[in-house]
C-alpha cells in the first residue's frame, strides 16, 4: 500500500515535471521563432545599410566612402568594373 502510494506520488511529480519542461520548451521555441522572425524582417527591411567588399583588402564594409578596416576609398565596384572595361576598350 505504501509502495503504491509513493509510486503514485512519484508519477504525479514526474508528470508535473514533464509538463513544466514541455511548457518551457514550447515557450522557448516560441521565443526563438519570434526572435528569428524579427531578425528576418529586419534583414529584409531597407533600413539595413548596403555593404560591399573593399576593393583593397576585400573586407566586408558599409558603403560610406572609405573601408572600415583599411580606410581605402571605396569605389562602386560594379560601376568601377564597367568603367575600367570601357576605358580598356577605347
Ligand atoms: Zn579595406
Amino acid at each position: 500500500m505504501l509502495l503504491v502510494t509513493s509510486s503514485t506520488a512519484e508519477s504525479l511529480v514526474t508528470a508535473a515535471v514533464l509538463a513544466a519542461v514541455g511548457v518551457l520548451f514550447l515557450l522557448r521555441i516560441h521565443v526563438e521563432f519570434e526572435l528569428l522572425h524579427a531578425v528576418a524582417s529586419s534583414e529584409t527591411s531597407s533600413s539595413q545599410p548596403s555593404k560591399t567588399n573593399c576593393p583593397s583588402c576585400g573586407a566586408r564594409t558599409t558603403v560610406d566612402g572609405v573601408c572600415d578596416y583599411c580606410e581605402e576609398p571605396l569605389a562602386d565596384d560594379s560601376t568601377a568594373t564597367d568603367r575600367t572595361d570601357e576605358t580598356g576598350r577605347f
